[in-house]
């Protein structure tokens, strides 16, 4: 069998992977809050851990893997929605959870075993709060209930590398009177009526966001599982909270056994941010044009634990090598397996990049049955998600070389009439225009109307 290592940040090695029971591999990552659509951040881990998803299926057998990712559908961002639109808080939720799959399912994402919603789980989590009290971990406070780090001081801060000593002194937040420690965090809180709200010891009240991991997985994958993953922006407090919740409550079993963190990404070389105004979301780039297919190749370009960074080179580039692949594989029937080559390659804690360089290798090599399993093992030049690549490719040269040459004309005659006419027609016909000293570009945008073009230039 096929020896998987990952890399583990709890122990900060690359270690062999050795699940609990083969025969039901277990792993869950941290989901989405549903309140807005998922931005191209968001999609990273989603491909990460289907890429995992599948290499564990690939090796144990799909029947003895089981997958959970959950939704969080109560917390403090979806109120803020809803106050701001007034709609219904269910649906908005129910909305954004369903774009949240479909979005995921044109990059070629495999749907989890279990996608268990938080408000399912509410009675299980005042169980586990009710348990963490009950063994000193945990104090109610005004209204609230707080988990004590104090209680669980050596342990608490190991996965982030922090220590309890260190965080508190460095507190500089404004602090919660009723903290008996600036570190502990809350595990319940009081609704007003205007909020969601259950029932529960401590009166009408909603969870704090940690719990419903520990409560979820505690309740689809037991005491003890195999692996965690999430983005590393998760590690703390989320990871290191749950992990808290976990062991304290349920001290027989040690929670995951291998935690996995995927870097952040970036768009152009910089911080995706609002206030850089590169910030968009996955369907965005779908409405752009830019294939699921696309997406998902770019990022398994890049290890998941180096940043990873999203340029409109790289998605053409991109594009031309799905293309010429589903062109070279077309009709084909996929080889009984992947090449050893590439499920070597992932099964070293996911070198998807290495992965990739194999698949060129099985391409240049016109071992075209080979390349198709192998890509499919990576999720790639599958029948789902291949939709876009059939049909004749979109051929705008001879615009652009029309629009060019209007240009250079133009710089000689101090005459820009000609060249902001074609502008204004491509426009129309819904192309983006781009003009740079490296040449001129026309991309289809959600509007693109071929038909426009007809008599333009
Ligand atoms: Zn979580």
């Amino acid at each position: 069998m096929t020896t998987i290592k990952l890399h583990n940040t709890r122990t900060r090695k690359k270690e062999e992977f050795v699940p609990i029971d083969p025969k039901n591999v277990r792993m869950y990552v941290c989901g989405p809050t549903v309140y807005d659509r998922a931005h191209l951040g968001n999609a990273r881990p989603v491909v990460v851990f289907d890429v995992l998803y599948r290499l564990l299926r690939e090796v144990y057998g799909a029947e003895h893997v089981t997958y959970v990712r959950n939704f969080t559908d109560v917390d403090d961002k979806i109120n803020a929605r809803a106050a701001e639109t007034g709609r219904p808080i269910g649906e908005i939720t129910a909305e954004t959870t369903q774009w949240f799959l479909d979005d995921m399912g044109q990059l070629g994402a495999l749907e989890p075993d279990h996608m268990p919603r938080a408000t399912q789980y509410i009675g299980q989590m005042i169980a586990m709060i009710e348990v963490l009290i009950e063994k000193g971990h945990a104090y109610e406070a005004d209204g609230h209930v707080l988990f004590a780090v104090d209680s669980w001081k050596e342990e608490y801060g190991k996965l982030s590398g922090r220590s309890v000593d260190d965080m508190t002194a460095g507190a500089r937040v404004e602090v919660a009177p009723y903290k008996k420690n600036p570190m502990d965090f809350v595990l319940w809180k009081p609704s007003t009526d205007d909020l969601p709200g259950w029932d529960s010891p401590w009166g009408r009240g909603r969870p704090g966001w940690h719990i419903e991991c520990s409560a979820m997985s505690y309740e689809l994958l037991g005491a003890s599982f195999d692996i965690h993953g999430g983005g590393n922006d998760l590690m703390f407090p989320h990871h290191e909270n749950e992990i808290a919740q976990s062991c304290c409550a349920h001290p027989e079993g040690r929670f995951a056994n291998y935690w996995l963190h995927n870097e952040m990404l970036q768009v152009e070389g910089r911080k995706m941010s609002k206030s850089l105004g590169n910030f968009f979301t996955v369907h965005d780039l779908l409405e752009k044009g830019v294939p699921g297919e696309v997406i998902r190749f770019v990022f398994l370009q890049t290890h998941y634990r180096k940043p990873m960074d999203w340029t409109e080179k790289k998605a053409r580039e991109a594009e031309g090598v799905l293309r010429k692949w589903r062109a070279l594989t077309a009709g084909i029937e996929p080889a009984a397996s992947a090449a050893p080559a590439v499920v070597d390659a992932l099964a070293d804690d996911l070198n998807t990049a290495g992965a990739i360089a194999e698949l060129h290798r099985l391409a240049a090599d016109g071992d075209a049955a080979g390349l198709l399993a192998s890509a499919q093992l990576l999720g790639l030049l599958t029948e789902e998600i291949g939709a876009w690549a059939e049909g004749p490719k979109l051929d705008l040269s001879s615009h652009e070389a029309r629009l060019a040459a209007a240009r250079a004309e133009a710089m000689e005659s101090k005459d820009f009439a000609e060249v902001d006419r074609l502008k204004a027609a491509y426009l129309a016909a819904g192309l983006e225009v781009r003009m740079s000293k490296a040449g001129v570009e026309l991309v289809p945008g959600p509007e693109f109307d071929a038909a426009k073009l007809e008599g333009v230039g």
